[in-house]
C-alpha cells in the first residue's frame, strides 16, 4: 500500500528527515513513536503532500505508483487520508458541507456517519468552531468516514481528549479501519460493510490508541530515520519504562 524509500525531507532548509524507510502492507496498520520535534508530523505531511515540506531525496509509491511529486488533491482522490494533530477551525463551512465535500466515492448519508461518531449536534456549526478537543477529533474521523481512503494517517488521534470520551474515540477509529464492524444492512450506506481491511499510520504519544486498535508493526522516528521496527505495545512499554534516550541505545 506505502513503500518509502530514503526519505530526506527539508523545511524551510532545514533537514528534518534524514533517510526514512517505510513499508505498509495492505490491511496494516502501524505505529509511529517518537519524542516532540522528532518529526512525525513532517513524515504524515509529507506522505500527503503539504506544501512546506521539501523533498531533497528518496521517493513515495502509494498503491504502486510514485507520488513523491503528485500534488495534494490527486494524492486524496488516490485514496490517502489523513486526521490532523491541530485541525484548524474553518469559518463560513458548516460540518456538514465539509462531509459532503469530503464524499469523494460518491453521496454518503451525513446524518448516519455523524450519529456513529456522535458529531450530530455540530452538523450545522462550522467545521472545528468551538469544539471541544475530543469533539474535534470525532469530526476528523466523520470527515473520513466520508472520505473512506484505502491509507488513512492518523496524527495523534487521542490528544487533547480526555480519558472518558478516549473509548468512544478508540471504536470510532477502529471502526474506521473496518476492525470489529458488525455488517448491518446499513452497512452499504456507511462505508463499513467492506471486509478488505485499510492500511494506516497512526501518531501516538500516549499509546492510549493501542487499547482499541490491532497494531501490526510501530516504528522510532530518532534523528531522521526509522528505527526498532517491531511490536507497538513492545516499543510502549518500553519507552514507559525507560524513556526515549535509552530506547534509542538499542536500535536494531
Ligand atoms: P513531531 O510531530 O514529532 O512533534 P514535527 O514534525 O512537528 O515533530 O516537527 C519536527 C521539527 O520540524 C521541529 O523541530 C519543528 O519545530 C520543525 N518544524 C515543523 N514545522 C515547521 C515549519 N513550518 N517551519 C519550521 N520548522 C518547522
Ligand atoms: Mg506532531
Amino acid at each position: 500500500m506505502l513503500h518509502i524509500e530514503d526519505l530526506r525531507v527539508e523545511i524551510s532548509g532545514k533537514e528534518i528527515l534524514s533517510n526514512v524507510n517505510l513499508h505498509i502492507p495492505e490491511g496494516e496498520t502501524h505505529i509511529l513513536f517518537g519524542p516532540n520535534g522528532s518529526g512525525k508530523t513532517t513524515l504524515m505531511h509529507t506522505i500527503m503532500g503539504f506544501s512546506g515540506y521539501k523533498v531533497t531525496r528518496g521517493r513515495i509509491v502509494f498503491k504502486g505508483e510514485d507520488i513523491t511529486d503528485l500534488p495534494i488533491n490527486e494524492r486524496a482522490r488516490m485514496g490517502l487520508g489523513v486526521s490532523f494533530q491541530r485541525p484548524p477551525t474553518i469559518n463560513g463551512l458548516s460540518t456538514r458541507k465539509m462531509v459532503e465535500i469530503c464524499a469523494t466515492g460518491g453521496p454518503v448519508n451525513v446524518d448516519q456517519l455523524a450519529e456513529q461518531v456522535h458529531c450530530t449536534p455540530f452538523l450545522t456549526r462550522d467545521v472545528n468552531a468551538n469544539l471541544s478537543g475530543g469533539e474535534i477529533k470525532r469530526s476528523e474521523l466523520l470527515q473520513l468516514n466520508a472520505q473512506r481512503p484505502d491509507l488513512v494517517l492518523l496524527d495523534e488521534p487521542e490528544s487533547g481528549v480526555d480519558l472518558e470520551n478516549i473509548a468512544l474515540l478508540g471504536e470510532s477509529i477502529n471502526n474506521l479501519l473496518n476492525r470489529g464492524i458488525r455488517r448491518s444492512a446499513k452497512s452499504r450506506h456507511i462505508g463499513v460493510g467492506h471486509t478488505r481491511k485499510k492500511s494506516a499510520l497512526v501518531i501516538t504519544h500516549t499509546g492510549h490508541i493501542l487499547d482499541y486498535i490491532t497494531a501490526d508493526r510501530g516504528q522510532v522516528l530518532n534523528n531522521g530515520a526509522l528505527q526498532c521496527s517491531q511490536n507497538a505495545r513492545e516499543i510502549l512499554k518500553w519507552i514507559r519504562e525507560y524513556g526515549y534516550n535509552e530506547c534509542y541505545k538499542c536500535a536494531n
